[in-house]
């Protein structure tokens, strides 16, 4: 834009070099961002930088969300950041191949679609029709929330995601089942689980319910001991309770419970070794109630803390004679009081508290999970006395016959009172389980379950463990506790939406068929029809060529498998770890290089994925583990629609009903918000923080603009070759630092990602928009922008400088505000080489701009910077000043003056380049003298030997440029400006 002088431009405005971009000020995010994912699906980028990019595979394996439901801000959390470490790996030529999966077997599912039935429909449903309406319905929840997915900007192969009800993810998933089997690590046993007795069938957690109300009848027995160890024998011994003593007046242990039934099946009381509990003396209280009956002359051994209480609970008065640690009880015989055996005081584990009861635990294997693990710590069997219909059974002995739910208790209860056994009995209310059918009582019963057994390769676990890089350090920790101290791990399920275990019965002996031959011919059955073939055919139809003649023999099992086996065979199903399974695609590697879930997978995915690939592999299938915390209010509760603070990712990015109310933030926004967080720990979300994150959004968009609306009229080429950009060596000292920055924040940045500490990045990128690049280098530039002539050396240095650092803002920013950098790079006023900003790569800076040496003395004169607008501030906040070009400013330099800002003035002096680098434009004053004032001061201060003194500034104001100069009115053509702005417009 060059001006004619022949006549005086009606307005000088138009003679300055304005902005001009079509890059908005507003992100029009429910427009723009489609338009963008649109243009990078018609380039299809995302497949040609992940399948041909120069660098190594990147496998970054997901993890698949459950199938059911809207897609909530933690699936937003954990799926950008794995777009936001695809996207880096992708920058930096990688081929980042993402895959995503869903989970999708299991009873949520099965309840949806059973809740969605009406009451003959479900009984006319069948299993494999149950499975067909499953199967829908999981298929059409895996696009609903692909959609949401693909809405935030994220990248991969949406078009062939894994399922975990595909058949060939099945089939893989049989042959992981398959080869633990043949390594020994599948086995059959009894274990505990939630039955319902009304219904004859074992219920999982979501198919029971609480109702308000229920009462038990719980008991107070005393089991005799028969035996104690020598050292407690001796320290009962010391305070009197000898062997005779205890003739004449017995020890008991004293226990409680709520399912007298289970008494039968006792084998065990269990004790905290850790609580201390006291031997007591017992004697009647004045009132006995008749429970109490025989219950006097005898000592009682219960938990220290409960003395008092039981004195009430039992009506007797207890005086404890000796206390001991729970871990001095272990060894007691005692006699059960209703059969004729003896069984050990053993010790439980943190579950036995001082809350209710006596402190020690009625441990019966075969009717609880507490029980069931003790119990298999110390060998006990499980007994399980009671049948399908709660009938207890011959083992019950006396009580053979009786219901669990009708005369089991009463009859027991009748029996302990008549072998003087019963402390006390009371009625207890409590929160029971009942079947959601048919709201009758549900007991735990065990049935035989299939499990692996992690006890045969737990120590490869372990060693698996410690070859894994685990981000943060402590998940080490988390998961080798629980892989070194679980049971193993039942995998059978009594459910028909699932894979199947695929084991055939012998309809007379029981008879377990389970081998090689069966296993390889099911596979390839399900490889070939899916999992539905177990459904659809008999047992003729299931059994290989070999056992075709035998087939009115075998019985095909019913159980499905735990879905945590489901996607935990996912780096065989997906990666192809597993022999005679490629690779979903070839980019694929397995063990992957990245894992990354919400850090309650070391219990669940991480786990499993473990389990299953070392027992069939002996590693683990990942080379590295993230984790991230859980997503919280703004006051680090948790999000529920009851307290109305749950943030709806889709109303933050596409707006509510009321956009006035719920603004459309657009996806970078949420995105923006994932990086801002240190997701080791939970995360707070809520309507503040999405202001704050807008805020800061705009603020680079607002930066990215001015950056792109001064380059309209450049030409990147180098000036040498007829372009306008100024090599970096004739650049002026300002540009050269700006540069510096720029090649700071790449180096920080990249490290940040390498340790994807997203937060550093997003506080780094503030810091540059903010301070850097507004408060700095564009606050001073835009007198060499607009004022001076459009192709003079102060302007094109500029532009030089911009063009360069808008280039790499976009690529800085892609991974996080992909669709931002995206919009930058489409409105870059200049050809260039690449269509997309991910096709120029992860930023780089020229080792020239690392120059170190400018650092301290920018830094000395932008101290001096902020000690003179200290005071410049000062002035406009009393009036005294409007615009700082009104000022001039005198600066005083005495012999306090330190030596390194005396350097730096004087470096700042002798640039090559006064035109740019002089502290009066540094400081956007029009006058600068290193002397005091001659005229009124308006402010004045003296820091660190440096005196500061803001006067008025001499001459009038340039209509052109607002500079102050004594030469206005010297230039007829022009009267009103300065010779500065003539010589722009005569030139
Ligand atoms: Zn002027």
């Amino acid at each position: 834009m060059s001006a004619s002088s022949a006549s005086t431009p009606a307005n000088y405005k138009d003679t300055l070099n304005l902005l001009q971009t079509p890059f908005n000020m507003r992100a029009n995010a429910k427009v723009r961002e489609p338009e963008l994912q649109a243009f990078w699906a018609e380039a299809k980028l995302y497949e040609r930088l992940s399948q041909h990019n120069p660098g190594e595979s990147f496998t970054l394996h997901d993890g698949p969300p459950y199938a059911n439901g809207a897609l909530h801000v933690g699936h937003a959390l954990n799926k950008i950041l794995k777009d936001i470490i695809n996207k880096t790996a992708l920058l930096q030529g990688k081929k980042a191949r993402f895959i995503p999966g869903w989970d999708c077997h299991g009873l949520p599912i099965e309840l949806k679609v059973l809740q969605g039935l009406g009451s003959s429909e479900r009984q006319a449903l069948t299993p494999i029709s149950l499975r067909k309406k499953a199967h829908a319905y999981a298929l059409e929840q895996v696009e609903g929330q692909k959609q949401g997915f693909q809405r935030w900007g994220i990248w991969a192969d949406w078009d062939q995601p894994y399922l975990t009800l595909h058949k060939d993810y099945e089939a893989a998933q049989i042959g992981v089942f398959g080869q633990m089997v043949l390594a020994g690590h599948i086995y059959r046993g009894l274990k505990p689980v939630h039955w319902s007795p009304s219904s004859r069938t074992a219920l999982a957690e979501a198919e029971l319910e609480y109702p308000d109300g229920h009462t038990s009848p719980s008991v107070y027995v005393a089991f005799a001991v028969d035996q104690l160890p020598e050292a407690l024998a001796n320290k009962l011994a010391a305070v009197g309770l000898t062997s005779s003593s205890l003739a004449s007046a017995p020890l008991a242990v004293a226990i409680w419970t709520t399912t007298p039934w289970t008494l039968p099946a006792n084998l065990a009381v269990s004790v905290n070794a850790n609580l201390s509990y006291a031997i007591c003396q017992t004697s009647p209280e004045a009132d006995p109630s008749g429970a109490s009956e025989g219950a006097s002359n005898r000592y009682l051994v219960v938990a220290t803390d409960l003395v008092e209480s039981l004195q009430t609970s039992l009506g007797l008065q207890l005086e404890p004679l000796l206390s001991v640690k729970g871990a001095e009880l272990e060894g007691i015989l005692y006699r059960h009081p209703l059969l004729e055996r003896t069984s050990p005081v053993v010790l439980g584990g943190d579950y036995i508290t001082t809350e209710t009861g006596t402190g020690l635990v009625h441990t019966a294997p075969g009717h609880g999970v507490d029980d069931f693990n003790t119990g298999k710590k110390y060998g006990l069997p499980v007994l399980c006395p009671v049948d399908e219909a709660g009938n207890l059974t011959e083992e019950a002995g006396p009580f053979a016959g009786t219901n669990v739910l009708k005369d089991a208790n009463p009859t027991i209860i009748e029996a302990l009172k008549a072998a003087g056994a019963l402390l006390a009995e009371h009625r207890y209310e409590h929160r029971y389980p009942y079947d959601w059918r048919t709201k009758k009582p549900t007991i735990f019963r065990s049935t035989e379950q299939w499990f692996a057994s992690v006890e045969g390769f737990r120590s490869q676990a372990l060693a698996a463990i410690a070859e894994v890089e685990w981000l943060p350090a402590s998940g080490r920790n988390r998961i080798e506790s629980m892989v070194g101290e679980r049971g193993d791990w039942c995998i059978s399920r009594q459910r028909t939406w699932g894979v199947p275990i695929p084991v055939f019965y012998h309809r007379q002996t029981g008879e377990v068929l389970l081998n090689e031959a069966t296993l390889s011919h099911i596979q390839a059955l399900i490889a070939e029809h899916g999992t539905d073939v177990w459904w659809d055919r008999d047992e003729a139809g299931l059994l290989p060529e070999a056992y075709a003649n035998q087939a009115e023999q075998w019985r095909k099992g019913i159980d499905t498998m735990d879905v945590w086996f489901d996607s935990g065979s996912s780096w065989a199903g997906v990666l192809g770890g597993i022999s005679g399974q490629t690779p979903r695609v070839p980019e694929l590697q397995y063990p992957a290089d990245l894992y990354l879930e919400g850090s309650d997978q070391h219990r669940g995915w991480f786990q499993s994925s473990l389990l299953t690939s070392v027992a069939v592999n002996g590693h683990a299938p990942y080379k590295r583990v993230l984790t991230h915390g859980f997503t919280l209010d703004e006051k680090g509760r948790k999000m529920s629609k009851s307290l109305g603070n749950v943030v709806d990712p889709a109303v933050l990015v596409e707006g509510g009903k009321n956009e006035k109310q719920e603004p459309a933030y657009g996806a970078d926004v949420l995105r923006l918000w994932v990086s801002s967080v240190d997701y080791s720990a939970d995360v707070p979300l809520g309507p503040g923080i999405v202001k704050q994150l807008s805020d800061v959004y705009r603020k680079v968009r607002n930066t990215a603009r001015y950056l792109l609306g001064n380059l309209h009229d450049f030409n990147p080429n180098p000036l040498a070759e007829g372009g306008d950009a100024i090599p970096y060596a004739d650049l002026p000292l300002l540009d050269q630092w700006m540069l510096q920055r720029t090649a700071s924040l790449i180096a920080s940045v990249g490290a940040d990602f390498e340790r994807y500490e997203f937060y550093r990045f997003f506080q780094a990128l503030q810091n540059f928009c903010v301070v850097d690049l507004s408060n700095v280098y564009l606050d001073i530039a835009k007198d060499r922008l607009y004022v001076s002539g459009a192709d003079a050396y102060r302007r094109r240095s500029c532009q030089t400088v911009l063009a360069l650092v808008v280039e790499r803002l976009a690529g800085l920013i892609a991974p996080v505000l992909c669709h931002m950098a995206e919009d930058i790079w489409q409105n870059l006023p200049y050809p260039v080489a690449e269509k997309s900003v991910f096709e120029r790569g992860w930023p780089t800076s020229p080792a020239e701009w690392s120059a170190a040496d400018l650092e301290a003395p920018m830094a000395q004169v932008l101290d001096l910077r902020a000690q003179i607008n200290r005071q410049l501030e000062q002035c406009r906040s009393q009036s005294d000043l409007g615009a700082s070009l009104e000022a001039q400013v005198h600066l005083e330099l005495g012999p306090e003056t330190s030596p390194e800002l005396l350097g730096a003035l004087q470096w700042l002096e002798q640039s090559r380049h006064p035109e740019v680098d002089n502290l009066a434009d540094w400081l956007l004053v029009s006058g600068l003298a290193m002397e005091s004032s001659k005229t009124a001061v308006l402010a004045e201060a003296t820091e660190a030997g440096v005196g500061v003194q803001i006067a008025k500034a001499a001459g009038e104001k340039c209509e052109r440029c607002w500079h102050y100069e004594s030469d206005i009115g010297s230039h007829s053509n022009h009267p009103t400006l300065c010779g500065r702005c003539v010589g722009v417009l005569e030139a």
